[in-house]
């Protein structure tokens, strides 16, 4: 979990991000973790337009209504698609440098904020956490922490959208059976680095979520997970409701 703002030379996403805005090209966002082989991030992904999105995302975007809170929103490509529907959006990231390209996007209402310490009482009717949204939770054992802070920024029925994967499939034999610790962490916890030019950022917790353990979680603190739809790779859209 992130728990602060990103410093801008300890922010490769969002320089990923503001060379793409600025030059329409950018080099390699480069992903390392303890637990996977090198990976990269397409800069041109976290700029799709709606009709680039995956059928979850899209699906998120005509769901969300009211005042609605884009959590995490990177270049703010979720936040002005609402827009163009007429809805009512605030776009927050830990990125400075992200910020400053969802403004000059024209995101109309962007701050850099951390979700954990959002100040907001009782403001939103919707939260969006899109692209492996249960990523910011970071951990399982920050669940808690998190519903906590739902319920604070949440109305009451309003509801979070978040996607997630079951990871489940990275330790599937042949033969169906499971290579899980069950003494270990849980399976889908996560630790990233990211890399863009000669910025490093810091590692950061990630959490890929299934939806029965989510949903398990969401009933101890007060909320109703209901599947919305499920992808084609063990990815899906969960609507949690604050009953
Ligand atoms: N939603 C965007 C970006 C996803 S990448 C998209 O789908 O394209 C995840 C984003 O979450 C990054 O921009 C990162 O800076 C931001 N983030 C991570 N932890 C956060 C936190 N605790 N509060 C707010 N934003 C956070």
């Amino acid at each position: 979990m992130s728990n602060s703002l990103l410093l801008p030379d300890k922010d490769p996403m969002g320089c990923a991000i503001k060379e793409y805005f600025q030059k329409g090209k950018a080099a390699k966002l480069r992903v390392f973790s303890s637990q996977f082989d090198e990976d990269e991030i397409p800069v041109k992904h976290l700029f799709r337009s709606f009709e680039q999105m995956s059928a979850l995302e899209q699906k998120a975007l005509l769901l969300a209504k009211g005042k609605i809170l884009d959590c995490g929103a990177g270049s703010g490509c979720h936040s002005l698609a609402l827009q163009d529907m007429g809805k009512e959006v605030d776009a927050i990231d830990i990125s400075p440098l992200s910020v400053e390209v969802m403004e000059k996007r024209g995101v109309k209402s962007v701050s850099n904020t951390d979700l954990f310490s959002h100040p907001a009482v009782q403001a939103y009717d919707t939260v969006l956490m899109l692209m492996n949204g249960s990523g910011i939770v970071g951990k399982v054992e920050n669940m808690e922490k998190f519903f906590t802070k739902m319920k604070q920024i949440l109305k009451p029925g309003g509801v979070i959208y978040m996607d997630s994967s079951d990871l489940r499939y990275l330790f599937e034999d042949e033969d169906g059976s499971f290579q899980i610790d069950l003494n270990g962490n849980y399976y889908g916890e996560v630790d990233f680095r990211m890399q863009y030019k000669q910025v490093k950022g810091n590692a950061f917790d990630w959490l890929y979520i299934d939806f029965q353990t989510l949903s398990l979680y969401a009933s101890q603190y007060g909320f109703k997970a209901e599947m919305v739809e499920e992808g084609e790779h063990y990815d899906y859209l969960a609507a949690i409701t604050f009953l």
